[in-house]
This record gives C-alpha cells, sequence and structure tokens, in this order.
C-alpha cells in the first residue's frame, strides 16, 4: 500500500511541462523540513497500485505528475510498470535525496538546502531560490533545463517577493531560466 495525500486533476504549473493537464498523485511524507515548505502533505489514506488506477481513471490526461511530499520514499518500479502499462508518461518531482527506479519519463530534480543528494542527472532543476548561490548546482547537475524558482516564503511562514531577485539572476546568468508557479498565479490547484 502507498500513503497518499491526495490525486487531482490539473494543469503542471512549474518548469518545463508548465500549462500540461496532468493528473497528480501526492505522496504523504518527507524526509526534509524545508522551513518554506507550503505543501500540507501529513495525512493520507492507504491505496493500492489497483486503487490509484481507479482514482486516476476518470481523468483523461494520460501525464501523470508524482509528487509530495517526497515520492522517492515510496515509488517502485510495480507503479511504474503498472502506470506505463496503462499509457501513462510518468514525471516525478524529487528532492533528490534518494534513487528512483528505473523508466520514470520525467524527473524534475529540486534539491532542497544542504541535504545530500543521491541523483545528479534529471531532465529538468528547479531550485527554490532565496538569494542562495546557486552556481554548484549548475556545475555538478546535468539537466536538460535550469529553472531557479522565487521562494514567495519566509522562515516565519510570510509572504516574500523573490521574482525581481530571480529576473535580475537569470538576466546576469543566461544558463537559467525563470519557473513560475503558474497554478498559484491562476488560483487553480
Ligand atoms: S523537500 Fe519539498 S516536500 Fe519536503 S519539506 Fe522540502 S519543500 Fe517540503
Amino acid at each position: 500500500m502507498y500513503r497518499i495525500n491526495e490525486i487531482f486533476y490539473s494543469l503542471q504549473g512549474e518548469g518545463a511541462n508548465t500549462g500540461t493537464p496532468a493528473v497528480f498523485i501526492r505522496f504523504s511524507g518527507c524526509n526534509l523540513r524545508c522551513p518554506f515548505c507550503d505543501t500540507d502533505f501529513e495525512d493520507y489514506r492507504p491505496m493500492s497500485v489497483a486503487d490509484i488506477l481507479d482514482a486516476i481513471a476518470p481523468y483523461p490526461s494520460r501525464f501523470a505528475v508524482l509528487t509530495g511530499g517526497e515520492p522517492s520514499l515510496q515509488v517502485d518500479t510495480l507503479l511504474v510498470e503498472v502506470l506505463h502499462s496503462r499509457g501513462y508518461r510518468i514525471a516525478v518531482e524529487t528532492n533528490g535525496t534518494h534513487l528512483l527506479p528505473p523508466g520514470i519519463d520525467w524527473v524534475t530534480l529540486s534539491p532542497k538546502s544542504d541535504a545530500t543528494l543521491a541523483i545528479h542527472e534529471a531532465d529538468e532543476l528547479k531550485v527554490v531560490y532565496t538569494g542562495q548561490n546557486v552556481e554548484h548546482y549548475y556545475q555538478s547537475i546535468k539537466v536538460r533545463h535550469y529553472f531557479l524558482q522565487p521562494c514567495s516564503q519566509t522562515v516565519d511562514g510570510s509572504r516574500t517577493d523573490n521574482a525581481p531577485a530571480v529576473i535580475d539572476y537569470c538576466l546576469r546568468h543566461p544558463h537559467w531560466r525563470l519557473s513560475l508557479q503558474v497554478h498559484k498565479l491562476l488560483n487553480i490547484q
């Protein structure tokens, strides 16, 4: 059984797949405690592969985004194979601290603070930007797309706006691109 926080249908709001209709499967639990985390991932209900397939079947998209929490703590070969057998393209959003099962179609690596990475290659890198040094990520991680995403929350939970800093940084370091949380701008899930 997998611990599933929620399953919903929306548009991918971040990174290179922004705007793509997707079924989101949010796994409960995370091994990190980022101060700016804006995801409530503790609640869950146990779901089997069959339960998950039943829950996602009504949605017309065959693009499944496995997110969390930290999905790599639970995603396994069985789930990947079954989703593929039903025609789903699979994306995973991970903090990179654990290896993923083989066969994932799209990996978004979003490293947090100084957590040790087990993954150094992915499809896209998404760094939540608070003004920290990010060039070591560019030097050590091989991806097709390098994104900086403005952090919108301070350590004490209040709102902040790092977008101007990201814009300025990308203009001065054009190997990075801006990623916005478009779903929040559009007020969709
Ligand atoms: S890795 Fe992601 S889900 Fe986990 S605490 Fe940090 S921001 Fe939240």
